[in-house]
């Protein structure tokens, strides 16, 4: 067996470990903060943390497309091949992603999210019921369980005929739907980044805050590149 092979079949044993275990914690850290929402102010504070974990996660989805796709090279050392080259060949192929099978789409994405869904799950008091600390904890849940998903939704967006589960939560909107996906591959894949709701499309397209990080970005580095001359 060559050495590459074997790197890519301990990396999919790890994928394939990572993804078992994120579901176990997400679905006990479900079940822990469904215990604790039996009064007005903890049901509140669990449903905003949802909704703000939420956000928080298709906003790093925007963030780590917006990389992906307009920094660095697929022979860039390190993330090149693992992180900067699927992004890229989305955009060549993006039917391809239809092709990936379950682990395969969210298990690089739960080896980075587990430490922090397991070291919240075991560091917050949850059972103290105190609202700030629900709060906290449904933010990270649903952020890292967004996170984890944001791949499967995205295929979803470009499935001819969708899992009916995924065509109910497109019709409710709460994962991206082909047409606000659309916009990112029909208008340069410069605008439009988020992938897990897409909510946050619209409002940064429309403030073109992506373009003001690029030129902000661009402008130091080439201060940077002055100084260091
Ligand atoms: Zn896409
Ligand atoms: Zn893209």
């Amino acid at each position: 067996m060559s050495q590459s092979s074997q790197h890519s079949l301990a990396q999919r044993a790890l994928e394939l470990v990572a993804t078992v275990v994120f579901a176990a914690y997400a679905l006990a850290f479900t079940a822990r903060l469904a215990a604790e929402a039996h009064a007005t102010p903890q049901a509140l504070s669990i449903a905003a943390g949802l909704v703000g974990g939420y956000l928080i996660a298709d906003l790093l989805s925007g963030l780590a497309h917006w990389v992906g796709d307009r920094f660095f090279e697929e022979t860039t050392p390190i993330i090149g091949p693992g992180f900067i080259a699927p992004f890229r060949q989305h955009h060549v192929a993006p039917e391809e992603m239809v092709e990936h099978g379950l682990v395969e789409l969210v298990g690089n994405t739960a080896v980075l999210a587990l430490p922090t869904l397991a070291a919240a799950f075991h560091l917050l008091d949850l059972a103290s019921g105190a609202p700030l600390t629900l709060l906290a904890g449904a933010l990270i849940l649903s952020a890292m369980v967004g996170g984890v998903c944001t791949n499967l939704f995205h295929r979803w967006a470009h499935m001819e005929r969708p899992p009916r589960l995924a065509r109910w939560m497109q019709a409710l909107g709460v994962v991206i739907t082909p047409e606000r996906h659309a916009v990112h591959h029909s208008n340069g894949f410069d605008s439009s980044y988020c992938i897990t709701t897409g909510w946050l499309n619209a409002p940064m397209d429309r403030l073109g805050v992506w373009a003001w990080l690029e030129r902000r970005l661009h402008r130091a580095g080439s201060r940077a590149g002055q100084k260091t001359r």
